[in-house]
């Protein structure tokens, strides 16, 4: 029917998203990306952790060994550099492929690395399991479309100036030529703040998560540029809605021959993953299933370390227990001023189903109900002392 005929139920026809196969689908539902044994985009959050440019093999092994120690899902570490300078270190070619692949063949994780030309890519996919796009090439619309005709998962990386549409546009490229496996990533764009280097969109991921089915990771080491902003950025990252983080880690960065300043030590990863251990559960994911147990710390230290994850887990729980406690006591003294019963028994029944259906993992939906019965009790005991009424 033409717009002449519309009466006033003809409904305006929408306008074609511009990237068709990247957009947010109706149904809302998500794609992820499999890489190997991990899949980027499902309730399991990545991380990818490596130096910014592979320097030499003890370097590269000596961090591949510390993120798959720490718990880390992927690899990272850059061959071909693209920098601001011809004079700066430009990787180390093939040579760096190759060490790279060893690295992460010894421990057990796939490889991400970034791809400068569609000449390159190839080679580059003959070594890595993920290939990168640049910032610097996220509108080098050659690259894109011969990255669109291989079959192995693309990393893109936001370009600094780069406005989100321009960014899924990018991302609609790959998938147009043929490749469905792409990962956007936010790194930082540039505003006319100089306290860091690039300013961390983090809107970006909630956005992206609007507007693309596409998973999204956010790399808070080129976001932020200072080694001390990765972990709280990290973290942000995860309660925004990331599905991973991609960050810099060199085994003695003040040596490193790029982003030094940017890059975590293996102890300062160590505390990121521990960090983010404790802020990713709480958005419903989980952080587990990377690493390689093999080259977890010494044993005494190792088991120190996991204690310390469980003492930071213990102290979140008790904080939310308390929290739930508050609310359950607000709750009650609603239901006194509407001159309801403060318990309820089938209600109470429901909370205990409703949690034993999330059980997960090593705990059983009998094991949840038994807990949760015990926070309920404990609850009821403090809504009577404080509300000083008797449970009927
Ligand atoms: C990198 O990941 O090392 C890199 C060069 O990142 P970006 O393209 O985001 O600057
Ligand atoms: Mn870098």
């Amino acid at each position: 029917m033409s717009r002449e005929h519309c009466d006033t139920h003809c409904i305006e026809p929408r306008p074609a998203s511009p990237y068709p196969r990247v957009a947010r689908r109706p149904d809302a539902r998500r794609s992820s990306v499999r890489v190997n044994a991990i899949e980027i985009g499902t309730d399991a959050f990545v991380v990818i952790a490596g130096p910014c440019a592979v320097e030499d093999r003890t370097q590269i092994h000596t961090t591949a060994r510390a993120v798959a120690g720490a718990g880390a899902h992927a690899l990272r570490g850059g061959a071909y550099k693209p920098r601001t300078s011809p004079y700066s270190f430009q990787g180390l070619g093939e040579a760096g492929l190759e060490l790279l692949a060893e690295a992460g063949r010894e421990v057990g994780l796939p490889v991400v690395t970034e791809v400068l030309t569609p000449e390159d890519i190839p080679i580059v996919a003959h070594y890595a399991d993920v290939l990168q796009v640049g910032a610097r090439n996220m509108q080098n619309f050659a690259l894109l479309k011969a990255l669109g005709q291989i079959n192995k998962p693309v990393v893109l990386k936001r370009g600094p100036a780069a406005t989100i549409e321009e960014f899924l546009l990018g991302a609609e490229y790959i998938v147009d030529a043929g490749n469905p496996n792409v990962i956007l990533c936010e790194r930082g764009i540039r505003t006319f703040e100089t306290a860091t280097r690039n300013t961390l969109d983090l809107n970006a991921v909630a956005v992206l998560k609007e507007r693309t089915h596409l998973p999204v990771i956010v790399d808070p080491s080129h976001g932020t540029g200072r080694s001390t902003l990765v972990a709280p950025l990290a973290k942000a990252a995860a309660a925004a809605g990331a599905d991973g983080v991609m960050v810099e880690v060199h085994p003695a960065p003040e040596h490193a021959l790029s982003d030094g300043k940017q890059s975590l030590t293996p102890r300062a990863f160590q505390a990121v993953m521990d960090a983010l251990a404790c802020c990713v559960p709480v958005q419903g994911r989980c952080l587990t299933g990377g690493g390689n147990a093999q080259y977890a710390r010494r044993t005494d230290v190792e088991i120190d370390g996991w204690r310390q994850r469980i003492d930071t887990l213990d102290t979140a729980l008790v904080r939310l227990l308390i929290e739930r406690a508050r609310v359950a006591q607000e709750l009650g003294r609603c239901k006194l001023s509407a001159g309801l019963p403060i318990h309820n028994a089938e209600r109470e029944a429901d909370v205990l189903s409703r949690v034993g259906a999330m059980a997960a993992g090593p705990l059983s939906a009998e094991a949840l109900a038994h807990i949760f019965a015990a926070v309920i009790q404990a609850t009821r005991e403090s809504e009577e002392q404080t509300l000083c009424v008797r449970a009927s």
